[in-house]
Parts: structure tokens; C-alpha cells; sequence
């Protein structure tokens, strides 16, 4: 151990250092198997008494005082190291099966076990800011296990994840691209919007809670990710601006006739993680984020509001349905508060 790695692990009471954003379950598990895992025997002895199933949700004090003295650490080390985002569209622990490939190399790559950070177990996180890339979707919840089957398939079917790119290299990988940096964009301001319980788009501030501005997005999520009736509806705008000729979550087999409700997208796990990043692309369009809709737009000053507007009726109205996409999305936004419904009111319009 070299004299730098003992000054940081000194400030982690001498124990296995956690890696910046780790999940407090991974440092635990990388714990368990390091060379002096009684810290961390006695962490999960801690969560076996309290009964919790999932260690990383907020616990209750005496429970988090518990753990502090197991592992030799106080209670606000704890809580600032392994500190969460939010509790919006967290997947349960046993959908925790994104990673970033890059992120597990270079762990590998540093000599320690391959570990996932809290913010991978997000369904709104689909790109990793330190790489660009979007997330990978494995069978396994575990990140060693993922990083060898991900490069158990590279070197098998390299093939065939060759003629992915290809594909999509295609059809417009700048398109992809930019749907990259747009669902990236949408996720750092929605990270740092709830780190200061303020969202403030462009120079307006929302005068929101996080709670209502989430319920706003998730109403315009199940609109943006809505499925088509095939083959009666015009394909699905993601799937015209991903690529996606075959069969894919965004088809539906019902008719039209189904009404409106089940068309739309209400649990964002039925679509996989290309689809998810470009609905949270739009999503950011739709709310007129100006990192959005500048490289939407490559590169406008301003955003073109009669362009995004134009976009968004388009949504709303490429099928017919009783009642229409419209009808339902009105009818919603009387759950929203006041100040949104009146910042939004460019969704509402006819
Ligand atoms: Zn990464």
C-alpha cells in the first residue's frame, strides 16, 4: 500500500475505500471479500437484525447509529459517502441490471473487484457523464458477473455487436449521438435540481417540490413513450429516430379501439435502455431545457419554442383514440400544482 492509499483510507477509518458514488451495498459486498472483512461482517449482521432488504434506502436513525459503530465510522460519514439521489423511478434490487462497461473495465483496470454505483440503479440514468456512453443492460445484477458476461459476449458474438453499430451507424449515428448528450443533459439538471430542491429551467424557477415537478415529467413520459397500435398507427416517433424496424416494446398488437390508457407508457421498465434514453431526451426537449433543445437544434441560440411545441402536438395527436391522448393528458394535469400548470401550459394547449 502505497503512502498516498493510506492517507485516504485513513479517512475511512482504515476500511476498503469506497469508490465515488459507489452503492453502499457494492462497498459492502467488495467489504465482505476484502482481506479484513470483520468491519463488514458486522455491517450485515446489522442490516440481518433491522430486517432491511435493501441497503440502499434510507434507514432509520438508530438503525444508520447502528451501522456507524459496526464499521468504526460516524453516522454523517455515512450519510454524505453513500448519500441518494432521490426515490424517483428506482429499479427494486433485483432490476438493478445496468452498469457502464467502461466504469467496470477501469475498476478491473485498478485492481478491485467491479462495483456498481448508486446512480446505475436509476431508470432515469441512461448515460454514464464520465464516459458518454449509455448503460448496458445485462442478465445479472452483480457487476463482476456482468463485466464477464459482457466481455464473454464481445469476444463470441463479436460479430454481431459489430453489425449493431454498424447498423445503427447506418441510419444516423449522429442522431443517436445527439440523443446521447440530450438524455445526458436531462440528467444532470435533474440530479443538481434535486441536490438544491429547486428546478429552475432556463431563468425561470418552477416554484415546485420535487415530488410535483416528477409527477408533470411522468405524465409526459407516458406520452412520449406510448405504443403504437400496429399495424394501424404511423410508427413510433423513437422508433423512427432510433432506427427500429423490428418487432420492439413501442408496437402494441391491440386495436385502436383499446382506448387510450393502454397505449401509454405508465412503467418505464417495458422499454429497454436505447429506447428509455431517447425518451428522456425529449423529455428534456419537451421541457424546454435549453441544453436540450441546443443541440437538439444544433447549436440555436435559443430554443425554438414554435418547433418544440409543434413536436409535441404531434405526440398527442398521431393516432386516433378515444379518448385521445389529448383528453387524457389535460385530464391529468389537474393533479399538478398550480405554478407548473401554468409554466406548462404550452403542453396543454390545443
Ligand atoms: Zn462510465
Amino acid at each position: 500500500m502505497n503512502a498516498s492509499t493510506m492517507r485516504s483510507n485513513a479517512h475511512f477509518g482504515g476500511l476498503l475505500k469506497p469508490v465515488p458514488g459507489e452503492a453502499f451495498s457494492a462497498w459492502l459486498g467488495r467489504g465482505l471479500r476484502a482481506k479484513s472483512p470483520a468491519p463488514f461482517r458486522r455491517a450485515a449482521d446489522c442490516l440481518e437484525r433491522w430486517g432491511i432488504q435493501d441497503a440502499n434506502i434510507p434507514c432509520s436513525e438508530e438503525a444508520l447509529k447502528d451501522f456507524s459503530e459496526a464499521l468504526g465510522l460516524t453516522s454523517e460519514s455515512l450519510l454524505r459517502t453513500f448519500s441518494l439521489p432521490s426515490d424517483w423511478l428506482k429499479a427494486p434490487a433485483e432490476e438493478r441490471r445496468q452498469f457502464c462497461m467502461a466504469c467496470l473495465i477501469n475498476d478491473f483496470c485498478c485492481d478491485r473487484q467491479p462495483t456498481s454505483r448508486i446512480i446505475w440503479f436509476y431508470w432515469w440514468f441512461t448515460v454514464c457523464p464520465v464516459h458518454g456512453l449509455l448503460l448496458y443492460e445485462e442478465d445479472s445484477t452483480s457487476a463482476p458477473t456482468a463485466l464477464v458476461s459482457f466481455l464473454r459476449n464481445l469476444s463470441f458474438a463479436g460479430w454481431r455487436l459489430s453489425g449493431r453499430i454498424e447498423r445503427r451507424s447506418n441510419l444516423g449515428r449522429d442522431m443517436f449521438k445527439r440523443l446521447l448528450l440530450m438524455a445526458s443533459a436531462f440528467q444532470e439538471w435533474y440530479l443538481a435540481s434535486v441536490q438544491r430542491r429547486t428546478f429552475i429551467i432556463g431563468d425561470v424557477d418552477l416554484a415546485a417540490s420535487v415530488a410535483e415537478v416528477e409527477l408533470v415529467m411522468a405524465d409526459v413520459l407516458a406520452i412520449i413513450g406510448k405504443k403504437r397500435s400496429y399495424p394501424v398507427d404511423q410508427r413510433s416517433y423513437i422508433a423512427q429516430l432510433l432506427g427500429i424496424k423490428s418487432w420492439c416494446s413501442l408496437r402494441s398488437d391491440l386495436s385502436p379501439e383499446a382506448g387510450c390508457e393502454p397505449f401509454l407508457c405508465l412503467d418505464i421498465r417495458e422499454h429497454n435502455a436505447d429506447i428509455r434514453m431517447a425518451m428522456f431526451a425529449l423529455l428534456g426537449l419537451f421541457l424546454k431545457l435549453p441544453k436540450c433543445a441546443h443541440i437538439w437544434y444544433l447549436g440555436q441560440r435559443e430554443p425554438n419554442n414554435w418547433q418544440i411545441e409543434h413536436l409535441w402536438r404531434g405526440m398527442l395527436c398521431d393516432a386516433v383514440r378515444v379518448p385521445s391522448y389529448l383528453a387524457w393528458f389535460q385530464q391529468r394535469s389537474g393533479c399538478w400544482c398550480a405554478p407548473l400548470r401554468a409554466h406548462f401550459h404550452y403542453l396543454l394547449d390545443r
